[in-house]
């Protein structure tokens, strides 16, 4: 046995490429978007390293053309689930006792077969299945996935490394046990990253996972589990089961060992799946671990001293990159009516300069929306707002689905500032925004507030910055993620360690060491050298 203590260092976020014309990782890319869009895959199940075919399928299609089918998926039925938890347990006892380095090891491997072997692969099927642009995608599927993974390993040697004070007489240490059970790991459709993250974050501190993707990301997801495999990953530490949520959610939650959920995705999806571990309380063995980073209301908050084209320019990039569809996205905006003017105006000239279509034009800012469900959801907010008398449509507003889920960057601006897109998450290029007097910024604080029930990211713009330190602290509990004068999306793995409170979630920010601390159940072990021989303390023993 090798007794070295080893310390991982904290590493460099992997640098973002360029894809310029000619360079080539774009040569190479190009090639993978044209291999990945000319013929149509299989996606097993996969249980226990192995490959399961149910025969009950579904078409996994490009959002911006959906009539192209990129795969056939597999859909879990009630025995691939028990066999898949039957699977988890069964890897539990290897991977959880296991020396930690190794497990670390494995997952360095796959970060780097991420960022060199497979970064053409997971950037098509990414820029593919979920409609992301290659800046886009080469931010979240390669870069994020690969810092994910190195910056999790070093938190978890911080992690291994704090141990109690022992003294005279005794030594104390603290063993950072994997929880007893699985985790389930159920991840959304907008972020190949997270949905990695998922699943390792729990893997790397010896747990075993049973993964539920997003029917709309299963293909970089299906290739993300592949790596897994290839790094090194044993077989029936990760469990991938695409198929319904409430089906495969109803299974594992009914399961006495379930020891953890690890979810990113809707507040609704979350609350239903809190309510029936709740219900099945009793069932359990241990209390599971609830961690779950959920939607958001992302506000601009400007300033009259801010400037202006700063804030169009984060208002536009914030508000539209990937769609409106990142849960830092900006959503809702308040603006002094002495600089709305000019904000505006400059937002509606870099409007003009949007161009919106499929993945592989380079030139497109903005692609399509996931799928149909989403796009009749983004829609009927627009037509809500093209209707009523509070509001009107500053530009965009146009929608077509003939080909792709397009739908134009929109803006609404509102007298109401309880107005419905004030309000609810849209999760979509729908920016709404509500234009205060100046004198009234006390007011238009408290609105930014207690406006929505969320609290993921929020930005406040402004030269002034005593008045900025003064709305930080207003603002102190509307955003997990909170930024002056930036955008509020673009969070980066160990800068930023990202999640919110409120209706937002947990909060217990992925990319850091909070979350990964979820992942254990540490025991205390005291070893006394000079045991006691005689119950009696000393004053007891005076006559
Ligand atoms: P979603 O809630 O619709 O789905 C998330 C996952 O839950 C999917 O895999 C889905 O199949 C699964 N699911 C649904 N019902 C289930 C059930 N009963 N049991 C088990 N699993 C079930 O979310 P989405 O549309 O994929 O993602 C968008 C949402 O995610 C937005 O609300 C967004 O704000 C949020 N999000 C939050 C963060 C964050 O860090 N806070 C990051 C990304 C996305």
């Amino acid at each position: 046995m090798n007794n070295s203590i080893y310390d991982f260092e904290t590493p460099q976020n992997e640098p973002v490429k360029e894809y310029l014309k000619g360079s080539p990782e774009r040569v190479e890319l190009e090639k993978e978007l044209n291999r990945q869009s000319s013929k149509s895959i299989e996606i097993p199940l996969i249980i226990g390293g192995k490959e399961v075919y149910t025969n009950d399928t579904g078409k996994v299609t490009m959002p911006h053309d959906h009539n192209h089918v990129l795969a056939i998926y597999h859909k879990a039925g009630e025995k691939e689930i028990k066999m898949a938890i039957e699977a988890a347990m069964e890897a539990h006892k290897l991977w959880a006792d296991i020396h930690w380095t190794t497990r670390a090891s494995i997952l360095l491997k796959a970060a780097d077969l991420i960022t060199e072997k497979y970064r053409a692969m997971l950037n098509a099927a990414t820029m593919l299945g979920q409609s992301k642009n290659i800046y886009q995608s080469e931010i979240d599927a390669v870069c994020e996935t690969a810092d994910f993974i190195r910056f999790n390993v070093t938190f978890a040697s911080q992690i291994y490394k704090t141990q109690p004070i022992s003294s005279f007489n005794q030594l104390n240490r603290m063993e950072y046990r994997a929880l007893e059970g699985f985790v389930f790991a159920v991840s959304p459709f907008n972020f190949t990253s997270i949905a990695s993250n998922l699943n390792l974050s729990p893997v790397m501190m010896g747990n075993t996972t049973i993964w539920k993707p997003a029917t709309t990301a299963i293909l970089s997801n299906y290739y993300l589990m592949k790596i897994f495999l290839e790094a090194g990953i044993p077989s029936g530490v990760i469990n991938f089961l695409p198929g319904s949520g409430a089906l495969i959610g109803k299974h594992v939650l009914a399961s006495k060992d379930l020891a953890g959920i690890h979810f990113t995705g809707s507040n609704n999806t979350f609350n239903n799946l809190w309510k029936t571990v709740a219900d099945n309380l009793h069932n359990y063995k241990s209390y599971p671990r609830l961690v779950g980073e959920t939607g958001g209301k992302d506000f601009i908050f400007v300033h009259p001293s801010a400037d202006f084209t700063e804030v169009a320019t984060a208002a536009m990039s914030g508000a539209f990159e990937f769609q409106g569809q990142k849960c830092s996205a900006a959503s809702r905006m308040y603006v002094p009516e002495s600089l709305w003017p000019s904000v505006k105006e400059q937002m509606l000239s870099i409007y003009k300069s949007i161009k919106m279509g499929d993945v592989k034009e380079v030139g497109n800012f903005v692609n399509a929306v996931i799928d149909n469900a989403s796009y009749e959801n983004i829609k009927s907010y627009i037509d809500f707002a093209k209707e009523s008398q509070d509001a009107e449509i500053v530009f965009g507003g146009k929608c077509d689905k003939s080909k792709g889920y397009f739908i134009e960057p929109t803006l609404i601006l509102t007298t109401n500032p309880k107005f419905k897109s004030m309000e609810e998450e849209i999760f979509g290029p729908v920016l709404t925004v509500y234009v205060y007097q100046d004198q009234n910024l006390e007011e238009a604080l408290n609105l930014c507030d207690t406006t929505s029930p969320y609290a993921l990211t929020g930005a406040v713009f402004g030269k002034d910055r005593i008045a900025v330190s003064e709305i930080c602290r207003r603002l102190s509990y509307t955003a997990g993620n909170f930024y002056i004068n930036d955008k509020p999306t673009g969070a980066v793995v160990g800068k930023q360690p990202f999640g919110g409170a409120r209706a937002s979630g947990t909060n217990d920010k992925a990319g850091g060491e909070f979350n990964l601390i979820r992942w254990v159940s540490p025991r205390t072990v005291k070893e006394t050298f000079l045991p006691a021989t005689d119950i009696r303390y000393g004053y007891m023993k005076e006559d």
